[in-house]
């Protein structure tokens, strides 16, 4: 727990620390915490900010989003993206086609209006262009996460994503399952293929077919 101190009490800790006086009786004198102690001489009385605690329920970003951008990205996430735990973030990440620098465009807009404050990113590589974003806040934004591929996972949209994304605005949330092939027949089979080659989003599209918009459009 991140108790806040006095400016005066981190200088009068450090000014003791400075003669020699031991960590643990400075703690008990000042009645800190001697791990407290440590962490402000580790960083010259410099406070750590506060890493924010996002619950299931708060969250500061997922309530400013930016709904339109925010169903087109969860669009685009369910089908070509994925989240990758690092080791002090999260990053997203969507595989786009180098051949589609519209779609390219579209998904670095959508992460803008997601995430304002966060640079985007796309790394170039021979065959596909992942475009992403690193934030803390991104599991508040995507539940869905969690380990293994979201394919082989239950994926059930969350009732805030589902007013967003189903209730209030489908357009933006099929057409970036559509740019991410996320809705079957989006893509033309290629000749001789069985199967289609992806369609990873097939888990969300039952409550999206049964949503009474998409019964209207015979989805
Ligand atoms: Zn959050």
């Amino acid at each position: 727990m991140y108790v806040h101190h006095d400016q005066a009490v981190v200088d009068r800790l450090l000014a003791l620390v400075a003669t020699g006086v031991p960590k643990l009786t400075i703690a008990n004198d000042l009645g800190i915490n001697v791990k407290t102690v440590r962490r402000w001489v580790a960083t010259d009385g410099i406070r750590q900010p506060r890493r924010e605690q996002c619950s299931g329920t708060t969250c500061r970003v997922r309530e400013a989003v930016d709904r339109a951008a925010y169903a087109y990205l969860l669009g685009m996430y369910l089908g070509d993206g994925h989240i990758v735990h690092t080791r002090r973030s999260f990053r997203l990440e969507i595989a786009c086609d180098p051949k589609y620098p519209g779609i390219i465009e579209e998904a670095m807009d959508a992460i803008r209006g997601v995430l304002p404050a966060n640079r985007v990113l796309a790394r170039v590589r021979p065959h596909v262009v992942m475009v992403g974003v690193y934030s803390n806040h991104l599991p508040c934004l995507f539940p869905q996460h969690g380990p293994g591929l979201k394919h082989t996972r239950s994926i059930a949209l969350e009732p805030w994503q589902t007013e967003i994304a189903l209730d209030e605005l489908p357009g933006p949330f099929i057409r970036g399952l559509i740019h991410s092939d996320g809705l079957p027949g989006a893509q033309p089979r290629p000749r001789g293929e069985r199967q289609p080659v992806r369609v990873p989003a097939l888990h969300v599209l039952e409550p999206v077919r049964r949503h009474p918009w998409a019964v209207r459009c015979r989805l």
